[in-house]
């Protein structure tokens, strides 16, 4: 493996783990090596959407041992997704027993510490049952598997480029906005690629009521920085983000005042730093923001600011076992 020039796609790993529900009750946990399902062309998560998913990573710590980062918590969030959904819940207990099984299973694709690489988990669950009217399935398949995947910034933590898309929405209010449901993506794809064409890399979406609040950013919870204050948005639409709420409690160790409320697009000026945070990158700075629609350019510092990286470092800290783990974020598995 060549662990510094990974990126982030697919790799064959030697395991997956699997339970199915069927007649009204779970499987025990299967493992496999096959990394194919058989499904029947009429299941319901082909036609109805019926499928939701979760993201989480192993880390290989300056100690030697292995840590899965809030597993708990990408349990409950995969439990509140199927229950949208009104697919059977797997109990927290067996998608964390499955995140578990699944990295002793393939010990060999964790990353060595020092790489910045790490093993990326994907539990993905989905509705199985084949018929052709929209209706609860009644049967499901859930399967973790898991993937090395490279550091996300190779040379370096640096500022992203952002745009504002007020012709699509990603979520509506009230709708699955705040569940990791696939739909949610494929609604995303054409904005994502309107603003790639465009030298962005990331899209900003506004509230799908008014366009006038902050929402996300692309696959990643917004924050900015300013007067002593961690903000970030509150709203029903928005996915609530395990990184963001990591760091929300960081920045409270730190002395921070920690806000969680409506951020009109007016107040981007204000913010002295501001940046997108989830697992893939943890925080990905925010150099400019440019709006598609009315030509409005946001600017910032083309170096990541001391409060981001502070919290950055400090998060990373923790799940590489160089601080300790005070809040209990994470798990030995190795
Ligand atoms: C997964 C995801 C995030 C980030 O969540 P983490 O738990 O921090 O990885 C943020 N927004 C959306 C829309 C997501 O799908």
């Amino acid at each position: 493996m060549d662990w510094n020039n990974l990126g982030f796609e697919y790799c064959k790993t030697d395991f997956n783990v699997r339970f199915s529900y069927v007649d009204g009750k779970w499987s025990e946990m299967q493992v496999t090596d096959d990394e194919y399902i058989q499904m029947h062309m009429s299941a319901s998560c082909l036609h109805y959407g019926v499928e939701l998913f979760e993201g989480l990573k192993a880390f290989r710590g300056v100690d030697g041992k292995v840590r899965l980062f809030r597993v708990e918590e990408n349990a409950r969030r995969m439990q509140s997704s199927a229950a949208r959904l009104c697919l059977p819940v797997p109990s927290e207990e067996m998608i964390v027993n499955a995140c578990i099984e699944v990295v002793k299973r393939n010990e060999r694709f964790i990353p060595p510490y020092g790489t910045g690489a790490s093993l990326y988990l994907r539990p993905v669950m989905f509705g199985t049952t084949a018929g052709l009217g929209v209706k609860p399935s009644k049967d499901a398949l859930l399967i973790v598997y898991c993937s090395p995947v490279g550091a996300y910034f190779k040379s370096g933590i640096k500022p992203i480029l952002v745009a504002i898309d007020r012709e699509q929405d990603r979520a509506a209010p009230r709708g699955t906005g705040d569940v990791k449901v696939g739909g949610n993506y494929a609604a995303s794809l054409m904005s994502g690629e309107k603003a790639h064409h465009l030298g962005y890399s990331n899209v900003m979406y506004l509230d799908a009521a008014e366009h006038k609040y902050i929402e996300e950013c692309g696959a990643a919870n917004f924050f900015g920085i300013k007067e002593g204050k961690y903000i970030t948005p509150k709203s029903p639409s928005v996915l609530p983000s395990i990184t963001n709420k990591s760091l929300r409690q960081l920045a409270m160790d730190m002395g921070l005042t920690v806000e969680e409320r409506h951020i009109p697009v007016e107040e981007l000026p204000t913010f002295d730093e501001c940046g997108a945070c989830g697992t893939a990158a943890v925080i990905s700075p925010i150099g400019k923001i440019f709006d598609m629609q009315t030509n409005e350019v946001y600017e910032y510092s083309q170096e990541v600011g001391p409060i981001s990286m502070q919290l950055y470092t400090r998060l990373q800290d923790i799940q590489y076992g160089r601080a300790e783990d005070t809040h209990g974020w994470c798990t030995i598995v190795l």
